[in-house]
C-alpha cells in the first residue's frame, strides 16, 4: 500500500507522522511511502533525508491524498483535508471523535476509514501505539523545562561561598502519564517535589520516584481508577473543599505548580483558583498542561504567558509537545509505523483491517461509509 504523510495544516505545528526512519521501518512491512514537501522541514526531516530513506517527495497535499492509499497525520483533520481523501482511502491521525461528531458524519460521507490514534485502548499490548502517552511524557517534561525557564532562581538547593540557595518547591497536581514525567524531570533537577492526584493507587509511584504524596485530610477514600478504565471520576463537593483547603494552605510555599489534571470527557477542573495564585510569592510559575481543555488554574489563558499583578507567571501554551518536534516525532512516528504494523500482519504491503482486533477496532471511528464510534468495550486488558 502507499502510506502518504500530510504536511500540518495546523499554525505552528511543527510535527510531522512520518521520519525518514520510520518510512525505512513501514518499507519493510511491503508498504511504500509518499510525504508532501516539507511535511518534515519544522521537525528537523529534510525533504532529501526522505528521499534517502526511499520516499517519494510530492509536491502538494492533494497530489499526496490523491495518490496515497493511506494518510497519515498527527493533528485532527481540518474539514478542508478530509476533503481531499478519496473514497475507500484511510486516514491514521488524531481525531477526537466524541468532541467532532460533524468530522465523523464528513469520513462517513466521503467513505473514508478513519483510524483516531487519541482512541487507541489503553491496554499493555497498545503501549506502542500510545500516541497520548507518548505526547503526554514529552509535555510533563518541557513544562518543567518551561517552568525553569521562566523561574529567577535555581531549582537545587545549593552552599557556596556567596550564600545558601534554598531548593525550589514544585507541587504537581496530577499524576498521570505527564504528572509521573514532570516529577521525574523536577526530582532530577534536585527540587523537592510534591505531587497530588484523586486517584490514591498513584501516591506509591510518586514516592517511588522521589516526590513526596500530598495526603488530605479527609475520611471519604476518593473511587479508585479501577471502575473508570484507570481514569479519573469527578470529585465530591466534599472531598473537592478538602483539596482546596490543602493547596491554599500550600500556596505561599510553592515556587512551580504544575498542573496536568483531566477528567475525560469533561472541562478540567479548577483547582488552583485565582486566591491561591495571589497567596504566591513573586516570581513564582505556574504551568497548566490542562489549558487546552480549559485549564486547571482560573488564570491561564490557553496559548498565552502571563504575568499577574503578584508578580506570578501563568503559563498555558498548548503546544508542549511541537516545542519539542524532532522528537515528538519521531515517538509519533513510531506510534503511527506501529498502528501500521498491527494492519499489516503479513508484513506483505496488504492492509487486513480487522474489526476483531480490540485494539484496531477501538481506534477506529469510521469505516466503509459507516461511523463505528464509540466502540465497544475491549474484552482484554
Ligand atoms: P489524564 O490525562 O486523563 O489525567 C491526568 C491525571 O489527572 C490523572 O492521573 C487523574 O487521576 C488526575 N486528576 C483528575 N482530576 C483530578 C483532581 N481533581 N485533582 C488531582 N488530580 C486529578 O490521565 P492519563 O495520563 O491519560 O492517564 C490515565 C490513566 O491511564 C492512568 O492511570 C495511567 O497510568 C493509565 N494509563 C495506562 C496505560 C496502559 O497502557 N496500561 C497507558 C497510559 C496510561
Amino acid at each position: 500500500m502507499k502510506i502518504g504523510a500530510l504536511k500540518e495544516a495546523f499554525a505552528g505545528e511543527n510535527r510531522v507522522a512520518m521520519t525518514p526512519d520510520s518510512a525505512l521501518l513501514l518499507s519493510k512491512l511491503g508498504h511504500e511511502c509518499l510525504i508532501e514537501t516539507g511535511a518534515g522541514q519544522a521537525a528537523g526531516f529534510t525533504d532529501e533525508a526522505y528521499a534517502k530513506a526511499g520516499v517519494t517527495v510530492l509536491p502538494s497535499a492533494k497530489a499526496l491524498a490523491d495518490a496515497s492509499d493511506v494518510v497519515v497525520k498527527v493533528r485532527g483533520p481540518e474539514p478542508a483535508e478530509l476533503d481531499l481523501l478519496h473514497e475507500g482511502e484511510t486516514l491514521i491521525s488524531f481525531f477526537w471523535p466524541a468532541q467532532n461528531p460533524e468530522l465523523l458524519e464528513q469520513a462517513k460521507a466521503r467513505g473514508v476509514t478513519a483510524v483516531a490514534m487519541d482512541m487507541v485502548p489503553r491496554i499493555s499490548r497498545a503501549q506502542k501505539m500510545d500516541a497520548l502517552s507518548s505526547m503526554a511524557n514529552l509535555a510533563g517534561y518541557r513544562a518543567v523545562i518551561e517552568a525553569a525557564n521562566n523561574f529567577p532562581r535555581f531549582f537545587t538547593g545549593q552552599v557556596t561561598a556567596a550564600g545558601k540557595v534554598p531548593p525550589a518547591k514544585v507541587l504537581v497536581v496530577g499524576a498521570g502519564v505527564a504528572g509521573l514525567a514532570a516529577i521525574g524531570a523536577s526530582v532530577s533537577l534536585g527540587a523537592i517535589t510534591y505531587a497530588f492526584d484523586v486517584r490514591p493507587e498513584v501516591a506509591e509511584q510518586i514516592s517511588s520516584m522521589g516526590a513526596e504524596f500530598v495526603y488530605l485530610d479527609f475520611a471519604e477514600t476518593q473511587t479508585d481508577g479501577a471502575a473508570t478504565g484507570g481514569y479519573a471520576a469527578p470529585s465530591s463537593p466534599e472531598f473537592r473543599e478538602a483539596q482546596l483547603k490543602k493547596f491554599r494552605e500550600l500556596a505561599p510555599e510553592i515556587d512551580i505548580v504544575i498542573t496536568t489534571a483531566l477528567i475525560p470527557g469533561r472541562p478540567a477542573p479548577k483547582l488552583w483558583t485565582e486566591d491561591m495564585v495571589q497567596l504566591m510569592k513573586r516570581g513564582s510559575v505556574i504551568i497548566d498542561l490542562a489549558a487546552e481543555r480549559g485549564g486547571n488554574c482560573d488564570l491561564t489563558v490557553p496559548d498565552e504567558k502571563i504575568v499577574t499583578a503578584n508578580g506570578v507567571t501563568v503559563v498555558g501554551y498548548t503546544d508542549f509537545p511541537s516545542r519539542m518536534a524532532t522528537q515528538a516525532s519521531t515517538l509519533y512516528a513510531n506510534n503511527i509505523r506501529h498502528m501500521l504494523a498491527d494492519l499489516t500482519p503479513g508484513k506483505d504491503g496488504i492492509i487486513n483491517h480487522n474489526m476483531e482486533d480490540d485494539v484496531i477496532r477501538g481506534a477506529t471511528v469510521t469505516k466503509a461509509g459507516e461511523i463505528t464510534f464509540p466502540p465497544p468495550p475491549p474484552k482484554i486488558a
